[in-house]
């Protein structure tokens, strides 16, 4: 068997030639970095985890009418996927401060937002990622004003679905990252939602206990992230629950 082309290597994911023009086979590995690389560990596990999960969100979001690249899981760590063009920027959405805004503007980790709030950083890892303004986005053409436009109408609809996806199941969505890509279809050009969503870009919360659930488990070594992701991925319906398969998601009372 011929020996398929990869394309792209990144932290957690390798990106393959597809089987047909403009398609791409996104491969999810068990490596989980953090600070920027500075930490890093193989987790048993995560990759399958993630693609399951990643699935899901995306599949979700195709179904509500959000394009994404997602086309279909091919097996345990592999996902069928549009090749698009990467806008070079991360946007985050916030409901609950954390992370990075809690440091830079010294406000409490757990504090609601009054709206959530929509920021973008510049993927840059020899720059560390910086956070960019619009007027930065335009003067240095990594997208135009129409792209910002449709950039936060698309990730604030991420953040609706997501955010109720995740309450139904006793997770608040504290913030997340996206990446945008563009596709080209004759004339005309869309954005649409790429890379993956899962708990590797998000910071999810136990609605009851406050408990993490998400990469800060990693970050901040306080237990064990499979088991963290197995826990959302059981209460989403994504992965059984005790060997037990469940049809769909389990409500919180
Ligand atoms: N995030 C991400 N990749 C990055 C940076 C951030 O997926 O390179 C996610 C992160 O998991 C969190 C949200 O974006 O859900 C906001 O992250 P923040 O700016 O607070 O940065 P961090 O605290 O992760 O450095």
């Amino acid at each position: 068997m011929a020996r398929r082309r990869m394309v792209y290597e990144g932290k957690a994911k390798i990106l393959y030639e597809g089987p047909e023009p403009e398609t791409l086979i996104q491969y999810f590995k068990d490596d989980a970095t953090a600070y920027n690389a500075e930490k890093r560990d193989v987790i048993d596990g995560k990759g399958v985890l993630n693609n399951r999960l990643s699935e899901h969100f995306m599949t979700g979001l195709n179904g509500i009418g959000v394009p994404t690249h997602f086309i279909k899981r091919l097996n345990m760590r592999e996902q069928l996927i549009r090749a698009v063009e990467i806008i070079p920027l991360e946007v985050v959405v916030r409901n609950i401060a954390a992370g990075s805004m809690s440091k830079r503007l010294g406000i409490a980790e757990g504090t609601p937002m009054p709206r959530p709030i929509i920021e973008f950083y510049y993927k840059d890892d020899s720059l560390g990622d910086p956070l960019v303004t619009e007027e930065h986005i335009i003067a240095f053409n990594w997208a135009t004003q129409q792209d910002i436009d449709d950039m936060i109408a698309l990730a604030l609809r991420v953040n609706d679905y997501m955010s109720g996806l995740m309450y139904g199941v006793g997770i608040r969505l504290v913030d997340f990252k996206i990446e945008i890509g563009r596709i080209f279809e004759g004339d005309f050009q869309r954005l649409i939602v790429a890379d993956e969503i899962s708990p590797d870009s998000c910071r999810l919360w136990d609605i009851e206990t406050g408990q993490k659930l998400d990469k800060d488990v990693f970050r901040q070594d306080i237990g064990s992230l499979a088991d963290a992701y197995t826990e959302v991925a059981t209460r989403l319906g994504v992965m059984p629950r005790n060997g037990t398969v469940t049809s769909g998601p389990k409500l919180v009372n």
